[in-house]
């Protein structure tokens, strides 16, 4: 080929490599202009992507997804209330199966509705603190995280609350913020392994459907009995399937636990 191209072209092209080879490309200005451009977006996409996964994963602090065990034991947790037309319902459910469950309530809630939080007081569940207003927790800066959580567990404390108060943040938001605020109280962030669903649809059978097939032993499962801002949602739904969710998870062998009772 290359004999080829030589005949008759040949000091044109041997020229032109030559002058060519005089430029190099890190010493032409244009070039080592666009070198480092490449280099300082490469560098800054980098940062940035590291940054948002600090933000949105904070790599310290301690995050619950199940339960410390191999056993068939599973945590009913519900979240947003309470919420008396639901939470009541609720409650003669776990009763009759004799079930404990976590209720993660939202402060200002549990100051609106103290007769159903002492009721579940009494009949043996956990409650969590789930914040005072139910705000995007994670987005907010560290004072008003903190405000939020404190504030609600001093009206848990005061409602009767006792023993460990866990926290989970509104939407599950354990962001930069909130890990934060947690990790210098030496506190964990309890989360869930098994998303029911039950804020899109309040269709018993498909939220029951939902939690059967993703649940496992030391399961964290997530369901409502309030909502998050608009307090009137509704969640007979949810109240259905748990009743269907528990005779189905007895059935298999599974046992029911508040979250503190199996140790993290
Ligand atoms: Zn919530």
């Amino acid at each position: 080929m290359l004999k080829n191209v030589n005949k008759g072209k040949g000091p044109v092209l041997t020229g032109f490599l030559l002058s060519r080879r005089k430029k190099p490309l890190g010493k032409n200005p244009s070039n080592k202009g666009k070198n480092m451009k490449s280099i300082i977006a490469a560098v800054s996409g980098v940062a940035i992507v590291g940054l948002l996964w600090v933000f949105f994963k904070p790599p310290f602090g301690k995050n619950i997804v199940h339960l410390n065990t191999n056993q068939r034991v599973v945590a009913l947790t519900y979240d947003d209330g309470p919420s008396p037309p639901y939470t009541d319902p609720l409650l003669d459910v776990l009763a009759k199966h004799e079930v404990k469950a976590t209720f993660f309530m939202i402060g200002n809630r549990v100051e609106q509705h103290p007769e159903t939080v002492r009721r579940v007081i009494a009949e043996g569940h956990q409650i969590g603190n789930h914040s005072y207003s139910h705000p995007l927790l994670g987005l907010l800066p560290p004072s008003q995280v903190r405000r939020e959580i404190e504030r609600t567990d001093v009206v848990l404390r005061q409602i009767g609350v006792k023993g460990e108060i866990v926290f989970r943040a509104p939407v599950l938001t354990r962001f930069l913020p909130v890990a934060w605020v947690l990790a210098k109280r030496d506190r964990a962030h309890v989360s869930c392994n098994v998303w029911s669903w039950d804020w899109v649809t309040q269709n018993p059978d498909r939220i029951t459907k939902t939690v059967l097939k993703k649940v496992k032993p030391g399961s964290i499962i997530v369901l409502h009995d309030g909502k998050g801002v608009y307090g009137n949602a509704k969640r007979l739904g949810t109240v259905e399937a748990t009743d269907r969710i528990i005779t189905a998870l007895k059935r298999e062998g599974y046992t029911f636990v508040r979250v503190s009772d199996v140790r993290q």
